[in-house]
């Protein structure tokens, strides 16, 4: 099924890929990068999945068509996109994924059994102001991921 794309209820793009039926749906902006789902019905008073998020998330939620709003965090095979608190301010960063070198990957135990050979490297990240700034280059790796 193919996603429906509206307006966003947060920053009026036409950026707003809608999924699913009434009982789950997720509504994701591409635009801003807000994201919401059926769980997140309600307000922050009485929203009990907004009560488990952590502090920067509860700071950036927004309240807006019957829902809250939070910023997405994306994972993909060639890093994150993940909101980020610098001074006080929301920025976007982007984690790449890397190769864990051989001789350290015993820090970094797989709970599911054996060591994790990749981690993404979020002391490397790369900062943009707007989330559609980070997704263009996100697009740009997972094309070179493609043809490479
Ligand atoms: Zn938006």
């Amino acid at each position: 099924m193919k996603d429906l794309i509206s307006n966003c209820f947060l920053c009026e793009e036409k950026a707003l890929h809608i999924a699913g039926t009434e009982e789950a749906q997720v509504m994701q902006c591409i635009n801003c990068g807000y994201v919401t789902s059926t769980k997140y019905t309600g307000t922050k008073e009485t929203n009990e999945e907004f009560k488990k998020l952590g502090k920067d998330m509860k700071n950036w939620a927004i309240e807006e068509n019957g829902k809250i709003w939070i910023p997405s965090v994306i994972a993909l095979p060639v890093g994150m996109l993940y909101p980020i608190d610098v001074k006080g301010e929301m920025k976007w960063s982007f984690a790449p994924m890397v190769e864990i070198p051989e001789e350290k990957r015993k820090d970094f135990p797989n709970p599911q059994g054996g060591f994790y050979d990749k981690k993404v490297d979020t002391d490397n990240g790369k900062l943009y102001d707007k989330f559609i700034q980070g997704m263009s280059e996100v697009n740009e790796l997972l094309k070179q991921a493609q043809s490479e």
